[in-house]
């Protein structure tokens, strides 16, 4: 029996394996083994063939996600002391509401990318604050 590949959507045949699969999510990866199910050889789809292997690589997709968080979370929350901004001062630089930084330092809400990269940059050249108001 073949099966193709829905995402590639050119014949691409999947191949039904038990294999090491790598998950990757905002930034973050990590190796979920023995994933059986239909793979497919060009972009990584899976067409799972148990529940297991299903269950497993999407608590990964979601540790990863978390761990992504926290790395962001860390990340806003040392940036903007180094600056000297308080959350409000933040948050009033990058929209979001007034208490914004402090749902993205404590992890209950998830930042724009554009934010994380705003604050990396500032992080790295915090003389650059002087271009915002
Ligand atoms: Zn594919």
């Amino acid at each position: 029996m073949s099966k193709f590949c829905l995402q590639c959507d050119d014949g691409t045949k999947l191949k039904l394996q038990t294999k090491d699969v790598t998950v990757e999510a905002r930034g973050e990866s990590c190796v979920v083994p023995k994933v059986t199910g239909w793979h497919c050889p060009v972009c990584g789809d899976i067409e799972y063939t148990d529940n297991d292997s299903s269950d497993r690589v999407w608590n990964a997709i979601e540790a990863m996600g978390e761990k992504a968080k926290a790395r962001d979370a860390a990340l806003l929350a040392h940036a903007r002391k180094r600056l000297k901004l308080t959350q409000k001062q933040a948050a009033e630089l990058t929209g979001g509401g007034h208490n914004a930084f402090s749902r993205y330092e404590r992890g209950e809400a998830v930042p724009m990318r554009a934010v994380v990269n705003l604050f990396k940059i500032l992080d790295k050249h915090p003389e650059l604050i002087k271009e915002l108001s």
